[in-house]
């Protein structure tokens, strides 16, 4: 049996106290819609933030209570797909996000899509690629708004978290009170005018305990890669964190002697920004799966 699950079943807060609106069973695939961050409520140009209702932004589809999922448990999470459905919203505001000293006059635009590409402003076609900004577990205790990332998830707005990739993510409560929203049809690295293609869209995924003892997270898998994603006050304390989360996993995850694992960082791993415009600034860093395959490492599937 799979699940479906519409936007209007939406929350705004990763929290225990949030009661869920689906028990789904582990290994079985869900299907979510998702709305866009802004709840569609900028549907014309003429829309902006100042009569935007601020209460129904950052919308995630859920919670969904996974069952027999327990605190400390890994979550891993497999995106089947992520299908943007257009049309998408981008604004500028004036002293919003990392460009807002820059930006005089508020403009919001809707880029329409076209076929597997978006375009802005009748001049620059732009692919594609769908991703979830926000995306998560309920923490212990107290509400993470959707706005915020953290080490439960939430608003990491990673541009990796696309079709093909795995999360994974420590429960903290029963059930883990799953959830995700905020996609973008495609997004640059950084998010720095404080969006990027805003859109409602669909999604299919299915979650799944999985034991590995140690696995810093949230934590991402694809083809590819592994990368460790982290949250903190300044880019520099999210570096910082990501350095040590990676050289954890190598280490005592893969295996990897303490020298092995800092100098392979050095010599293929990337740091890279995922957002620098949300209340907590998230960094990822990614290692190559070929050379885990070189030390008799494979994810445990
Ligand atoms: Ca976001
Ligand atoms: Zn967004």
């Amino acid at each position: 049996m799979a699940y479906d699950l519409t936007r209007d079943k939406a929350f705004f807060g990763f929290s225990p106290e949030v009661e869920p609106v689906l028990r789904a069973a582990q290994g079985v695939e869900l299907k979510l819609t998702t709305h866009d961050c802004f709840s569609g409520q900028l549907k014309t140009t003429a829309d902006t933030l100042q009569t935007l209702d601020w209460s129904i932004t950052n919308p995630a589809t859920g919670p969904i209570y996974i069952e027999g999922a327990k605190p400390g448990d890994i979550l891993r999470v497999d995106l089947h797909e992520v299908v943007a459905h257009g049309p998408s919203v981008m604004v500028a505001v004036p002293e919003v996000g990392a460009l807002g000293h820059l930006i005089t006059e508020e403009e919001t635009v809707i880029v329409e899509h076209d076929g597997d590409s978006v375009v802005f402003k009748d001049k620059v076609r732009v692919k594609q690629k769908p991703m979830l900004g926000v995306i998560g577990v309920a923490p212990a205790e107290g509400t993470i708004p959707n706005s915020t990332p953290g080490g439960h998830g939430g608003n990491m707005d990673c541009t990796l978290v696309t079709s093909g990739a795995s999360l994974y993510f420590t429960v903290a409560v029963d059930g883990a009170l799953f959830g995700c929203g905020d996609m973008h049809a495609v997004m640059g690295d950084g998010e720095v005018v404080i969006c990027g293609a805003e859109t409602p869209g669909e999604v299919r995924l299915t979650p799944q305990v999985v034991d590995i003892p140690d696995l810093p997270t949230p934590f991402l898998e694809n083809d590819e890669i592994v990368a460790v994603i982290a949250s903190a006050e300044t880019t520099d304390a999210a570096y910082k964190m990501a350095l040590d989360m990676m050289h954890g996993f190598l280490t005592k995850v893969a295996g990897l002697p303490a020298n092995d694992a800092a100098l392979l960082m050095s010599l293929v791993g990337n740091l890279k920004f995922c957002q620098v415009v949300d209340p907590l600034l998230t960094v990822r860093f990614e290692f190559p799966k070929s050379v885990l395959a070189d030390y008799g490492f494979t994810m445990p599937r």
